[in-house]
């Protein structure tokens, strides 16, 4: 899965990619993406919608 990486400030395909939950407003789940970017492993989050 791509997302945004921060320090590259370019689109990157997310490693070791793992789905998590997060609790958004009003105690409603949204799944997102949690990984880091393969150039140079900053911490990468892709929020997916509502769980
Ligand atoms: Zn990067």
């Amino acid at each position: 899965m791509e997302a945004y990486c921060v320090k590259c400030k370019a689109k990157q395909e997310m490693a070791d990619a793992n789905e998590v939950e997060m609790n958004g407003k009003g105690g409603v789940k949204r799944k997102a993406m949690k990984g880091k970017c393969p150039v140079c492993a900053t911490a990468m989050f892709r929020i997916l919608g509502k769980a």
